[in-house]
């Protein structure tokens, strides 16, 4: 055990055996079939996990029904404290949780320590949020009247999370779910159940101590079977989830039938632009790490670069010459830029990505293709790959979760690029790097990217908390995190407040008797 795997699991309070199968101890649903959750990077069996079934669940949901009629009255500020703790314990767990997190989905070490550290940030911002729930006040047209408005808890939360940030999703939503007064119920990624479980029991632990319902953070593992119990659940007034497009539009669809509320997080295919203008080392860093790292599994991967022709030769060269350098392997180990892909299935979808783009006409740059050997037993390793083609083929339209490079070069000035930029069916992040100050403000302007991120001199991959977080057209619309995304988390009322003893009406309308 070089990494330290086993006693991360230990640690973290894992049963090697149906890690989550005591309901009520560990307040995780189970009783349904066995998950085996295999490691991408050495293909071993991390532990197993029995899903939830219906039944379970809806001990799970009745629970969180239960807890919510207590915690809503909770001040806010105490959930904030009770927020804090969380905080702390995964700061005790980050190395643990962080390896954990690296072994079970693949991405670097360094990554997975950084997703930990994004779920301490959001707890602290959460804490600060707990006092700061505002709402408005306004002037009423009738005297002697008063109106405000507040935010109100709305119940049960559920959130469905895709394996690729296995449980800094989670906490996005949770911390902040949790101090708007609501509780949760989780279905993680039937890819990535052990971290959820981990995950679980860190908070389970935090509300215990408090002497908190159990309702209040549910587990329901499984896959899409188990996301349609939530989808559909009447009880469940916000759905918030993460995930392939595919998978949105059908959660939409089942909660938009029965008029609740869903907050969607969808696939991305995110560019850098790379204008004349561009300091190129820092485009290639930006690129590079932007396009390789998490294996391109991030949702904000960069996927195109759109290079003006100008420069494009350099950056060619430049790309090549670095990805010739980058090191293959185990993420575990530190000296290793590109870890796995999650599972065997998206290897077949890198390798169809690659037949398609081929097939359309897409010019090699740097070949990908599959590893095998010592060290890529698992089968789950391959290299990343760059091609030259066209912003119009159907391949590159459609976001491949791999790490896939395209290349799109423009000629002409920067609206043609931002042309290219948005010319795609997802809207979540975008990149310009100029040193043009004119250029950089019309990639910012309301004639410029439709991207829900979009920077400056920095590349696509990865985001603050403080900021909110979530893309437009196919990616869903949705913003969590930061900002003001709370507020998807609460239900809004305006109150009018008479003071006098007159009823004047709204509209100078009379009504005598
Ligand atoms: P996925 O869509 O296959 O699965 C995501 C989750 O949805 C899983 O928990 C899955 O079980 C569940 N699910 C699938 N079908 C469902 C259905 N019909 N009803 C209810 N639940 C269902 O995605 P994935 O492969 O785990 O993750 C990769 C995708 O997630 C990429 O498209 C990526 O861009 C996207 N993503 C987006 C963001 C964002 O914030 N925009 C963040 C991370 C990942």
């Amino acid at each position: 055990d070089t990494y330290g795997i086993a006693e991360a699991i230990e640690k973290l309070g894992i049963e090697n055996k149906n890690a989550g199968s005591s309901t009520g101890k560990n307040w995780i649903a189970s009783g349904g079939e066995v998950i085996e959750s295999f490691s991408p990077a050495d293909g071993m069996l991390i532990a197993s996990v029995e899903s939830a079934t219906a039944a379970t669940y809806e001990q799970v949901i009745k629970k969180a029904e239960e807890a919510f009629k207590s915690w809503r009255l909770v001040p806010a500020p105490q959930r904030g404290e009770i927020i804090r703790q969380i905080g702390d314990e995964l700061r005790k767990n980050k190395e643990h949780l962080g390896k954990l997190v690296s072994y079970e989905m693949g991405k670097s070490l360094q990554e997975g320590y950084g997703e930990v550290q994004e779920m301490i940030d959001i707890c602290d911002f959460a804490v600060g949020l707990s006092r700061q729930l505002y709402g408005l006040s306004m002037h009423s047209e009738r005297p002697g009247h008063r109106m405000y408005e507040q935010w109100h808890p709305m119940g049960i939360v559920g959130i469905i999370s895709a394996f690729n940030f296995p449980v800094a999703v989670w906490s996005w939503n949770t911390m902040l779910a949790w101090v708007c007064g609501d509780v949760c119920v989780w279905k993680p990624s039937e890819k990535t159940p052990i971290t959820a479980v981990a995950c679980q029991k860190i908070a389970a632990k935090v509300f215990e101590r408090n002497n908190l319902p159990e309702g209040i953070s549910g587990l329901v593992i499984g896959d899409y079977k188990i996301g349609e119990l939530l989808s559909n659940d009447t009880r469940v007034p916000l759905v918030s989830a993460t995930g392939s497009t595919r998978m949105g539009k059908k959660v939409s669809e089942a909660v938009g039938k029965r008029l609740g509320r869903s907050l969607l997080e969808l696939g991305g295919n995110n560019a850098i632009i790379v204008s004349q203008h561009a300091n190129l080392d820092v485009a290639i860093i930006a690129a590079v790490f932007g396009a390789v790292g998490t294996a391109g599994q991030r949702c904000t991967t960069t996927r195109r670069l759109i290079v003006h022709d100008s420069i494009f030769d350099e950056m060619k060269a430049r790309l090549t010459k670095a990805y010739s350098q980058l090191k293959i392997g185990n993420p575990l180990s530190e000296k290793n830029h590109v870890g796995p892909l999650i599972d065997k299935l998206a290897v077949e979808n890198y390798l169809n990505a690659i037949k398609e783009v081929e097939k359309e006409g897409g010019k090699t740059i740097v070949a990908g293709g599959v590893l095998s050997g010592a060290g890529y037993e698992s089968g789950c390793y391959v290299k990343p790959a760059i091609f030259e083609v066209e912003n119009t083929f159907k391949i590159v339209q459609h976001e491949t979760f791999a790490p896939i490079l395209y290349l799109i070069k423009y000629s002409g000035d920067v609206a043609d690029a931002i042309a290219l930029q948005n010319g795609v069916p997802q809207g979540l992040s975008s990149a310009i790097l100029t040193d043009n100050l004119l250029e950089a403000e019309q990639f910012l302007s309301q004639a410029g990217s439709d991207c829900g991120i979009a920077n400056v001199n920095i590349g696509t991959s990865g985001a603050e908390i403080g900021g909110a977080f979530g893309g437009e057209k196919e990616t869903g619309g949705g913003r969590e995190s930061g900002s003001d995304a709370w507020k998807a988390y609460m239900r809004r009322q305006t109150n009018t407040i008479n003071y006098s003893a007159k009823l004047p009406l709204a509209q100078g309308i009379k009504f005598d008797l």
